[in-house]
């Protein structure tokens, strides 16, 4: 058994989280790749060290002072070396890295530092090797991840050491320049350094127990969802659910890893497992979530006879194609189609798009049906239910929801339906209420 253990900002932030961390490493001697991110918020009123790097970044830029964020940042970590007793000094560290940004070197490298000193702290805490990510994890020219490389140049390290923390966020570039992925990006590193490993799971440590079912800023208390598959996964996150980073997902799904979401805080909790395949489809609660989106607009095209026009689907579709506007969804009927889009990505050529698909398909009518949001049922225990969308439907009728479309996916594992903005927190109460309660 061997498992790589991410742990997050929060979950680094300081001394006491930092001793939390190393406590759950060393509960168990499979655990032994650890993936750090920067240090978090330590409350809701703190900064990230993230945050506080390109904050410096940004000030160089401009010739002003960074001393005084500087100096915050170091303070940061060696609050956290005194506060673990550890007899370790990163000045060195901190004068060459404040050199480089007064010398403006680029972002990424400045962004990536956060990860860099705090992994290097948590290794010598653990007692593990450290090793730095830009030796494994490689960007091209025009800084893409290149998996290949990175995967095999991982490997043969990672085999070098029984233990070691490697920092998350970054890589290098074939320029020989520090590359961070994406905001949140340490997810990623975990998962690259899980597939690399060869890891049976891949644990998430984060300040939640687990994905939850709703979003508990609208549904109070909501259960959480013990296991799930990548798919379900891929539908919720679509509308916003988010406790990874999206491309966090690709290398363990490819080697089949499984991903466990754990709370630092509560390491008894099991938190949720994301699966490949998940062990069974009868799911008690039938739906395994509930999530959604405001910011929809509606473009409908009426035409009669229009389903027996070749090349109608794909005109109107080329105006978005023309414009850059990725559409969410196509529900369509024998006369209409019903183009779904972010508000925002239509917000400075509505009027334009409109014009130029009344001269590519002459329609009996165009309308924009704006402020609408969209609402996902989730869960692969709908395949095997019957009566799932009648249920929702008939709960929605009655809590007087009007619904504006509806989309089911062919795998039927989702619903989507379309209301209008103002009715977005009724109807995730609505449809909870109906399978939880
Ligand atoms: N420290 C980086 C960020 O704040 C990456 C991470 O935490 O995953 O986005």
């Amino acid at each position: 058994m061997l498992k790589v253990a991410k742990f997050g900002g929060s979950s680094l932030a300081d001394a006491v989280q930092f001793r939390k961390a190393a406590e759950i490493v060393k509960s168990d001697s499979t655990r032994r790749y650890v993936v750090a991110s920067a240090p978090g918020k330590r409350d809701s009123h703190d900064e990230k060290v993230t945050d506080l790097l390109l904050q410096c970044y940004y000030l160089a830029k401009e010739k002003k002072n960074i001393d005084e964020i500087f100096e915050r940042i170091c303070s940061r970590y060696r609050d956290i070396i005194a506060g673990l007793g550890l007899d370790y000094s990163l000045e060195e560290d901190f004068s060459s890295i404040k050199t480089a940004v007064l010398h403006r070197v680029g972002r990424h490298y400045v962004a990536s530092r956060g990860e860099y000193l705090n992994a290097k702290i948590l290794a010598k805490y653990l007692g593990f090797a450290f090793i730095d990510a830009e030796e494994c994890i490689f960007f091209d020219e025009k800084n893409r991840f290149i998996p290949d490389k990175t995967e095999e140049t991982m490997r043969s390290i990672l085999s070098l050491h029984e233990y070691a923390v490697i920092p998350g966020f970054y890589g290098i570039n074939t320029e020989g320049s520090i590359r961070t992925f994406s905001r949140g990006g340490s997810d990623i590193t975990g998962s690259i350094v899980a597939a690399a490993a060869g890891a049976d799971i891949y644990e998430n440590w984060t300040d939640v127990s687990g994905m939850l079912m709703a979003d508990p800023r609208i549904i109070k208390d909501p259960l959480p969802i013990p296991e799930i598959t990548y798919r379900e996964l891929r539908e919720l996150s679509y509308m916003g659910a988010t406790v990874l980073h999206e491309d966090a997902i690709f290398p363990v799904r490819k080697a089949g890893i499984p991903i466990n979401i754990r709370n630092t805080n509560a390491p008894d909790a099991p938190g949720t497992m994301i699966v490949p395949k998940a062990t069974t489809n009868e799911v008690e609660t039938i739906i395994t979530g509930v999530a959604g989106k405001k910011g929809i607009t509606a473009i409908h095209v009426e035409k009669d006879m229009m389903n027996s026009e070749v090349g109608f689907g794909r005109k109107v579709l080329e105006v978005l194609e023309n414009h850059n506007v990725p559409f969410e969804h196509l529900p369509s009927g024998i006369d209409t189609m019903s183009v779904l889009v972010t508000s925002k990505s239509i917000e400075e050529c509505k009027g334009a798009i409109t014009a130029e698909m009344v001269k590519a398909v002459n329609p009996d009518s165009i309308t924009l049906v704006e402020n609408l949001a969209l609402i996902a049922v989730v869960g692969r225990g709908m395949v095997n239910t019957e009566g799932t969308a009648a249920r929702v439907f008939t709960a929605l009728a009655k809590e007087n929801v009007n619904i504006r479309m509806i989309d089911q996916g062919s795998s039927e594992i989702n619903i989507i339906v379309a209301v209008e903005e103002k009715n977005y927190e009724k109807t995730i109460n609505t449809i909870y209420n109906e399978f939880i309660k």
